[in-house]
């Protein structure tokens, strides 16, 4: 399985290669907005990012003086995402209009920007420009030193943003994870994916598939900021842009949850599961620590997650939430003493695991001793993992060695039975 993150790092530019960035960033917006335009000319909305590229590829690199192909590519598939994002609105009954890109970004991949140790290369209009990092200390423990400098993790692209003089840039890092091989067990019909919702993650499926919440934080500062500068004014027209600012980051972050949506439906679809679990969440702001605003978020990505699913016959469900970062999801031992931080280490078996994985596969394993308790006879079901199915009593091995396992907590023993 993967761990992604998203580390922003502030750019040293000088004024001549900002000058350059800006050309960038004015060119790539326009080949986006160049895209969109296209797709929305017939009497449907294109969102086939090969249709896009065959039939605009050409004339745009023409239109542009020979913009960097990588870049525009780039923007081909931010508009093609966009037009994607408008029509699946309207299956849904919503209203959406064409998309226009006003923020100022471009986003990079491979081909785009390299990564050194103390500097980036960016591809712009004219060439490609260095520019060194502005890192906070760098023996603290930061992002930029668990991530990006980190030899475990590798880059996979950026997306470089302008703010009030400042260039950031949002540096993806992905990382490989090992999960203990001895998970493998039976596939039945019949799987379900449990959804562990967090603050340090968003969301951690019973997959293994992290969504980190490092971006949302980060706009979260950002807008924050961007409020209390607006504050000190106290005139009226201040008092209008902190709503406006308030609209775009409610538009940033919608944005952002329905992408994590789409991707959560697209790995139930890919393994074919036919429910979607979440935990209640109710009360997941005192459970969690979470603020207001992360409770707005895991509501909006319920929401957009049930909606999205619906369309492919995935039912999605809350399940009770107790103990689920307690329990071990392997035998079944709950204990506050289990888990430290990101650390899952049971007490009883000594199964280590990502706390927030454990957690995930625990909400699954919740939504199908539920299931089962209704006595209806179907036949059981079992927790799709990245390695194999879970089944309900939370064992991976032949049947025969449950006994030994089960009846730890009073939980699993309620069900070993099955
Ligand atoms: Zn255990």
């Amino acid at each position: 399985m993967e761990v992604r993150r998203t580390v922003p790092v502030a750019l040293d530019v000088d004024s001549d290669d900002a000058a350059l960035l800006e050309d960038t960033v004015d060119m790539f917006l326009w080949c986006a907005q160049y895209v969109v335009d296209h797709a929305f000319q017939g009497e449907y909305v294109t969102t086939s990012k090969t249709t896009l590229d065959d039939e605009t590829y050409d004339d745009v690199r023409e239109a542009t003086g020979g913009f960097n192909g990588g870049l525009v590519q780039a923007a081909r598939n931010k508009g093609a995402e966009a037009c994607k994002s408008v029509v699946e609105r309207w299956k849904n009954g919503k209203k959406a209009s064409k998309p226009t890109f006003t923020s100022p970004h471009v986003v990079y991949d491979h081909r785009t920007v390299t990564f050194h140790d103390d500097y980036v290369s960016l591809a712009t209009t004219d060439g490609r420009i260095e520019a060194d990092y502005i890192l906070p200390d760098k023996d603290s423990d930061t992002p930029h030193s668990q991530y990006l400098f980190s030899n475990e993790y590798e880059t996979t692209g950026a997306e470089l943003h302008y703010h009030d003089g400042d260039w950031v840039l949002h540096v993806h890092c992905k990382k490989e994870v090992e999960f203990d091989t001895s998970e493998q067990a039976t596939t039945e019909n019949g799987t379900v994916l449990g959804v562990d919702l967090g603050v340090n993650n968003l969301a951690v499926a019973s997959t293994g598939t992290f969504w980190t919440g490092d971006e949302f934080d980060h706009w979260r500062r950002e807008y924050e900021k961007r409020r209390g500068s607006l504050q000190q004014c106290g005139t009226r027209w201040a008092h209008q842009n902190i709503q406006s600012v308030g609209r775009k980051e409610e538009g940033r972050f919608k944005l952002m949850l329905h992408r994590i949506s789409n991707e959560l439906v697209a790995e139930a679809r890919e393994n074919e599961y036919s429910v979607i679990a979440f935990e209640d969440l109710t009360d997941i702001r005192e459970r969690t620590g979470a603020s207001w605003g992360h409770k707005w978020a895991f509501d909006r990505l319920y929401e957009y997650v049930e909606y999205k699913a619906e369309e492919y016959g995935i039912t999605v469900e809350q399940v009770d939430p107790e103990n689920t970062s307690r329990r071990c999801s392997k035998c079944g031992f709950t204990h506050p003493d289990n888990r430290e931080d990101e650390d899952f280490e049971c007490l009883n078996c000594g199964y280590e695991n990502h706390a927030d994985y454990n957690a995930a596969k625990n909400i699954g394993l919740r939504y199908l001793r539920r299931n089962q308790t209704g006595g209806d006879g179907g036949a059981p079901l079992g927790v799709r993992l990245n390695s194999g199915t879970l089944n309900v009593n939370g064992g991976y091995s032949p049947a025969d060695d449950e006994s030994a396992r089960t009846g730890v907590h009073a939980e699993s023993h309620r069900f070993s039975g099955g």
